[in-house]
């Protein structure tokens, strides 16, 4: 049986390292020239199940690499006003999940693909065969034939216009400048694992990734045939702001809190530049089962959500999940289109439960705004 994967974010390459590790022929085409082709670097927060999903996808041997390079969820979370005075705190469980750099962590979920991942194909069309296989076609001409076909291509997934058109991506009602700066000499803004800063109509929301080793000395010492990139620890940032960007150029938004404590300003007047921008914020409409066929969806593409989800946690447990049934259908346990169905009805009612997660979050910001 051969599976393609479209898209060589953290759920595709999830699934390929669960596919490879049980002898699957698996092949995953990326659209990116490379691994580092665009704005990658953000914190990404995994509780238990996700974190579960995260090991079970990574070779036991890159074990200890994995915890080195993560971010504990330590003391307090904080919401302060403009000038940093403290306004309310928040406890949390220091075990309950770890934080991780996505970059980082797409460079670990390469380890060991070699050939199986592909960069610079873009996936234009899918074609349904008569003898119920898939044919991918590229951008570039070429084409593959596959089993099954998995779209892993993000929330603007190519692979589920097609398959399910009736699916709409809308802006929501608020959007962010998102973006990161070394930690070193900002460390007293962020005691815990986050603060907000909340005025009337802007909230700062402070994430801290501090990772537990430098990822590149605890790739040379832990698994020396493993390339990380050299990542400074940093705060991550999002300014999230009512309505929607009238330009996608930073100034306009940092100007809006020229006012705020010098300290906030510094922050992120030193950002990353090239991890650094503003963004409308998008939500897809939800997902219910649909007539199964040989191609599917895994991860943002089959449940676009905005960021403040859970879409990386489900990410991998959809990984985890289709995997299983790719396996069972590859050792003829159960029926192609049987075994994907079964995915696709779990898959989507996870989705429904990433939604809640998401819209509780923008709500809590509405009232963080109601209240300043
Ligand atoms: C700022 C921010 C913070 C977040 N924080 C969290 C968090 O704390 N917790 C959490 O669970 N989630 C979080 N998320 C969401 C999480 O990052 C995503 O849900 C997750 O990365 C989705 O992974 P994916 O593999 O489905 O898709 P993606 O990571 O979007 O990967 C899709 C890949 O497909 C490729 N591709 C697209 N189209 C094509 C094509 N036509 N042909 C070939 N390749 C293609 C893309 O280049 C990309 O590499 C956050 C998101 C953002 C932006």
């Amino acid at each position: 049986m051969k599976v393609v994967i479209i898209g060589a974010g953290l759920g595709g390459l999830a699934l390929a390292q669960r596919l490879l590790d049980n002898g699957i022929d698996v092949q995953v085409y990326e659209r990116d020239s490379a691994i580092e082709a665009r704005f990658q670097g953000y914190r990404i927060g995994f509780g238990t199940e996700g974190l579960d999903a995260l090991y079970g996808a990574v070779r036991p041997r890159l074990h200890p690499l994995l915890e080195a390079v993560s971010g504990r969820v330590e003391r307090t979370g904080r919401a302060v006003d403009p000038q940093l005075n403290v306004l309310g705190e928040q406890e949390r469980d220091n075990d309950e999940g770890r934080m991780y750099d996505r970059n980082v962590l797409r460079h670990l979920l390469i380890a060991g693909l070699g050939e199986h991942l592909r960069f610079d194909l873009k996936l234009d069309r899918y074609e349904e065969l008569a003898d119920g296989r898939v044919r991918a076609h590229f951008a570039d001409g070429t084409a593959v034939d596959a089993d099954v076909l998995v779209g892993a291509d993000g929330a603007g997934s190519t692979v589920r216009r097609q398959l399910l058109p009736h699916i709409g991506i809308h802006d929501l009602p608020v959007y962010g400048a998102i973006g990161r700066t070394p930690i070193a000499g900002f460390e007293h803004l962020i005691p815990g694992w986050s603060t907000v800063v909340s005025a009337k109509d802007v909230q700062l929301m402070l994430g801290r990734m501090v990772f537990q080793r430098p990822p590149v000395e605890a790739a040379a010492e832990l698994a020396p045939d493993v390339t990380l990139p050299d990542t400074p620890s940093y705060i991550r940032w999002v300014l999230l702001l009512p309505g929607a960007p009238k330009t996608l150029d930073l100034q306009p938004v940092l100007d809006l809190i020229e006012d705020w404590h010098p300290d906030l300003n510094a922050l992120i007047a030193q950002a990353d530049t090239a991890n650094s921008g503003v963004s409308p914020i998008k939500e897809g409409d939800p997902i219910e089962p649909w007539p199964t066929r040989a191609v599917t969806l895994l991860g943002d593409a089959g449940h676009p959500a905005p960021p403040g989800g859970l879409g990386a946690n489900l990410a991998m447990i959809d990984a985890e999940l289709l995997a299983d049934k790719l396996i069972a259908i590859r050792d003829g346990q159960q029926q192609k289109l049987a075994a994907l169905a079964d995915y696709e009805r779990t898959m989507c009612e996870n989705a429904a439960a990433g939604r809640a997660a998401a819209a509780q979050a923008f709500q809590n910001f509405a009232k963080l705004r109601a209240e300043a």
